[in-house]
């Protein structure tokens, strides 16, 4: 793909990623089925050490909008990417490697002096889907599994309307798939602030690869 042509591409996406992120929050907005509120608000980060799972185009999108946060935030993210780097690939790849994260108990790279999400209007779907409804110190103390979780339908749907906006956006693989790059966020951030893109295999970033996409329900 031509420079030019990817640039529109990745302009597409970034516009299209914004209007996603739009339509989570208006569903997450609504009641919960159950009755129950979430107890998850901006400026709560009792669970920013959790590790957080990304799409590669989710990472551009951050870098492209928040360089002030991203700027400040660069030496954590470099050590956290490095940390990743040396440990065993399971770690974003499994509950056990997600507890193993919990355990490091690291606070996410982008938090800023105030202990604030810095790029919390543009955060991750991983983390925009995640609601509790427990006391915010048990999202703190203890592993995330253990929580209870409310689910508004977009857990799963999310990441599947991402993959599908990928899926317009990028050019597919040759006899069939897509370049999609899923993996832990502050890896893929330094693998945007690197240059690099989603078709290029960086060390220590997993899952990059084909995905056949089902068709959308
Ligand atoms: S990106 Fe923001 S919301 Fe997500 S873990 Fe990091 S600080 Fe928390």
């Amino acid at each position: 793909m031509k420079r030019e042509s990817v640039a529109r591409a990745n302009l597409r996406l970034r516009r299209e990623l914004g209007r996603l992120h739009g339509m989570l929050d208006e569903q997450h907005a609504k009641p919960h089925d159950t009755g129950l509120a979430p107890s998850c608000a901006r400026g709560c980060n009792a669970c920013c050490r959790q590790i957080v799972v990304a799409e590669y185009a989710e990472a551009e999108y951050i870098v492209a909008r928040n360089p002030e946060a991203i700027r400040r935030a660069l030496p954590k993210l470099r050590e956290h990417a490095a940390i990743l780097r040396a440990a065993p690939s399971e770690l974003a790849d499994s509950d056990h490697g997600a507890r193993e994260y919990w355990r490091l108990n690291l606070p996410c790279a982008l938090l800023d002096e105030r202990g604030e999400c810095s790029v919390y209007a543009d955060r991750p779907i991983a983390c925009r889907t995640w609601f509790v409804a427990d006391d915010p110190a048990r999202c703190a103390s203890e592993e995330p599994q253990s929580v209870r979780v409310l689910d508004y339908g977009t857990r799963h749907a999310g990441p599947d309307a991402l993959l599908r906006l990928v899926a317009g956006a990028r050019r597919p693989i040759p006899g069939g798939g897509l370049p999609v790059m899923w993996g832990a966020l502050p890896q893929l951030l330094m693998h945007v602030i690197d240059g690099r893109g989603p078709a290029d295999d960086g060390d220590g970033v997993r899952d990059r690869g084909r995905i056949d996409l089902k068709p959308s329900a």
